[in-house]
């Protein structure tokens, strides 16, 4: 059977692809610690189960409108109102099965074949291949360790072309958790308004921030900015809710329009009664939202400390987001490796951990180790790292 082009260089989500390999090998009787996964382990907040329990008990298990429940997009916009300061009609609004499927809509209804999309590296697994499967062209711009990760507007200047047709921002972002400034995404919103780059503002991290810092989004940075804006957001990362599939997307009305189009022939609608458990996770209190994150932080404070000591890993401090980004390339030179894929490969075989290689995140020379685990756990797999390291520099 020959597959379709389109598919023929299409790899599995590499993120997905390690959560599958350690449970796979737990299921087998292994001790393996799972630090790829990108998904919060709390369970949902129990408001959001009783509500989607009542959906059901009152029989609200039909079909909704494509675009989502005029009543889910009404919470939408008073959340985006509420922490954004951002005003949209529910003409501006869609409800997709996730954030990952709100921006591959997104990218089907935008691109012809090859339009290109600037992708900041180390990126996100799917945005090229989203990308890709809509005919459109990644653009990779590095955004350097020495800069936090993020790329600057000379950088972007340097690689538009008649063909560009969006940016991709990711603050807080996946797999670095660096934040865009202020300043830094009003230069960058200038070079795109200037040039008519639509912007593609990944803010699925939003609530997960340390520090003190707060999220801005840039959008709200003008009125402009907002117009030339698509938000992406969802209640996967931010309410524990990365089973129930609700995301969405927010801005210009002729995009989210064709979106909707494009859904009711994919996927004819969100899950009813996900939708409904999401208008509670928007309407009840945040307080478990909050709790979470401070979860997050104190996690991040101790493992941060320790994976800085285990020679060879350079890390930089996430400021949000729950994954650490270190450099590891002389952990696997001292490890006796050319690469940081193969001191993955052995880190997982020999000592039960898994973590994501940079290579997925076009970052060859880091590691995404997730910190969505218990703090036992995760003390537990630093250990095992150091041990390894241990181990195979006095060989
Ligand atoms: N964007 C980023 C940066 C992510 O890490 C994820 C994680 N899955 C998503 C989008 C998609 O989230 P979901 O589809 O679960 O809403
Ligand atoms: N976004 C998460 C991650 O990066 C979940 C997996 C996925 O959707 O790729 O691990």
């Amino acid at each position: 059977m020959n597959l379709a082009q389109r598919v023929s260089t299409l790899t599995p989500s590499t993120t997905l692809e390690i959560t599958a390999k350690a449970k796979e090998l737990k299921d087998a009787g292994h001790d393996v610690i799972g630090l790829g996964a990108g998904e919060p382990d709390f369970n949902t907040p129990d408001h959001i189960l009783d509500a989607a329990k009542k959906a059901m008990d009152e029989g609200f298990t039909k079909y909704t409108p494509s675009g989502g429940l005029p009543s889910l997009k009404k919470e939408i916009i008073k959340k985006l109102e509420r922490d954004q300061k951002l005003a949209y009609n529910p003409s501006e609004i869609i409800v997709c099965s996730g954030a990952k499927h709100a921006l591959y809509t997104l990218f089907q209804v935008i691109l012809d074949k090859d339009d290109e999309v600037v992708i900041p590296t180390p990126y996100w697994v799917s945005y090229p291949e989203q990308v890709k499967l809509a005919e459109g062209k990644p653009i990779y711009v590095e955004g350097k360790e020495q800069n936090q990760f993020k790329i600057t507007p000379e950088q972007l200047k340097e690689v538009l072309t008649p063909k560009t047709k969006a940016i991709i921002i990711n603050s807080p972002s996946n797999p670095t958790g660096m934040i865009y400034t202020t300043k830094e995404l009003l230069d960058l919103g200038k070079v795109c308004l200037e040039n008519n780059v639509l912007i593609v503002s990944d803010e699925i991290y939003e609530k997960l921030l340390y520090d003190g810092n707060e999220h801005i989004s840039i959008a709200q940075l003008s009125p402009e900015l907002k117009e030339q804006t698509i938000i992406i957001n969802g209640v996967s990362k931010s309410h524990s809710m990365t089973g129930w599939r609700i995301g969405y997307a927010a801005g210009n009305q002729t995009i989210i329009k064709a979106m909707t189009n494009l859904a009711s022939h994919s996927t004819s609608n969100p899950t009813s009664i996900a939708q409904y458990a999401t208008i509670a996770a928007y309407q009840g209190a945040q307080d478990a939202v909050e709790e979470m994150r401070h979860a997050f932080e104190e996690r991040l404070t101790i493992i941060f400390e320790k994976l800085n000591k285990i020679p060879g890993f350079h890390c930089l401090k996430p400021q949000g987001a729950f994954y650490l980004f270190p450099n590891a390339i002389e952990a696997a030179k001292l490890a006796g490796f050319d690469n940081v894929d193969s001191l993955v490969k052995a880190l997982l075989e020999e000592e039960k951990v898994a973590l994501v290689p940079g290579s997925g995140f076009g970052a060859a020379d880091y590691v995404r180790l997730s910190y969505a685990t218990s703090l036992e756990q995760l003390e537990e797999a630093v250990d095992r790292i150091a041990n390894f390291m241990k181990k195979t520099i006095a060989k």
